[in-house]
């Protein structure tokens, strides 16, 4: 196989933007996805979730995203991937998980279990969908209930007659309410005040957003989503469960969990059968680990300013959909931005052999 000018981690969105940029630029590359099938993290999402629901899909470069309709947005947005990945005959191979990538002698070694790829540069683009955040409470592991993480959402019968409490002040946990409310006792914890979002998401609203994420990677810090700093706006699947209180009844968070339920800081008690932790996602990049591109402060920096997709301690590194690129519309720019640095540094590289 010899060795590779690049290889890109993951088939999602921002996987699928760098492979399509990358094979215009004429790199030699590979796509390595941990998924037996097209879709990236959406083939994964609950079956209640439709195209409705979602916050805006963008096209794939040079695609049309899938319609707004009442589609499963987990058969809807795999098949529009499949197909990307077909009309443009992108190189990936799956299912591989990749689970290091070290360094031999200026060479980065891509390793999956036994299976190893050799290539000068690698562009990251893993997501967060398998890296789910729980935070730790006193008491979690006496609680004889039920819980679950977003990744485990089974959609909203699995949860009728029972008294669930939704931990979590994002997206996720407003649409969970919207869901449950309406068919069962629901109780909502979150750590901060949500922030509520009256008037449309405006491409400035967005733009601030990406700043936001942007200084947190310029300053080395681990990044937040994107998502997650947009702020909350209900839509018309979520009126039945305002008007039932669902979001006006928010609590600040409990102090520890018990057998049966929660205790609250004012020392009272709160019964419940399920704790639902809407608590969201951390990126998933313990696989470059041993490359140590980690800032003292935790997160991974990225050149001009948190704006690039550059890792500032190795170029050969590009991350995508991490930071401000963790958005459907980031990852597919972001892609381009990569191709690119692959490219600068391939021409680097090429300037640093001798002869
Ligand atoms: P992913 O789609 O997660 O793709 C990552 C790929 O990498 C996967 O195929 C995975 O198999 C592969 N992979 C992971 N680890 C490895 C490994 N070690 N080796 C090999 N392959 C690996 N964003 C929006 O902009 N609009 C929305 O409406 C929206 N809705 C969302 C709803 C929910 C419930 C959630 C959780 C997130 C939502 N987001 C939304 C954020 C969204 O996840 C991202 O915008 C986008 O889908 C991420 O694309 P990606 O390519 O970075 O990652």
């Amino acid at each position: 196989m010899g060795i590779f000018d690049s290889i890109v981690i993951g088939a999602g969105q921002a996987g699928l933007s760098a492979s399509y940029h990358l094979q215009r630029l004429g790199i030699r590359h590979l796509v390595l996805d941990a998924d037996s099938k097209p879709g990236g993290a959406w083939q994964h999402r609950w079956d209640a979730l439709t195209m409705t629901d979602v916050h805006g899909v963008a096209e794939l470069p040079g695609s049309t995203p899938p319609p707004r309709d009442a589609q499963r947005a987990n058969r809807a947005v795999p098949a529009s991937f499949a197909a990307y990945e077909r009309q443009h005959g992108l190189p990936i191979v799956r299912p591989v998980r990749v689970d290091r990538v070290t360094d031999d002698d200026g060479i980065l070694v891509v390793h999956a279990g036994e299976r190893t790829w050799r290539t000068r540069t690698i562009v990251n683009a893993t997501g967060t969908w398998t890296h789910p955040f729980l935070p730790h409470y006193p008491g979690m592991e006496t609680f004889v209930g039920e819980q679950l993480h977003t990744v485990d959402y089974p959609g909203p019968e699995h949860f009728r007659g029972k008294r669930v409490l939704i931990v979590g002040g994002g997206a996720s946990a407003v649409q969970f309410l919207g869901a449950l409310a309406p068919l069962t006792d629901t109780i909502w914890a979150t750590r901060r005040e949500p922030v509520w979002r009256t008037d449309d998401f405006t491409p400035e609203a967005g733009a601030a957003a990406v700043a936001l994420v942007e200084r947190r990677v310029a300053q080395g810090l681990p990044p937040e989503s994107v998502v997650s700093v947009t702020g909350l706006m209900l839509r018309a699947q979520e009126r039945e469960a305002e008007r039932l209180g669902a979001y006006a009844a928010r609590r600040a968070m409990f102090s520890r969990i018990e057998p049966d339920g929660v205790r609250w800081a004012d020392g009272s008690f709160e019964p419940v059968d399920v704790i639902l932790w809407a608590t969201g996602f951390r990126p998933a990049v313990s696989h470059l680990a041993p490359l140590h591109l980690r800032s003292a402060a935790g997160g991974i920096r990225l050149e001009r300013n948190g704006r690039g997709t550059t890792a500032v301690a190795d170029p050969r590194v590009q991350l995508v959909g991490y930071g401000p690129s963790a958005s459907t519309i980031g990852a597919n720019r972001a892609g381009r931005t990569a191709a690119k640095g692959v490219q600068r540094e391939l021409a680097r590289i090429a300037e640093s052999v001798p002869g």
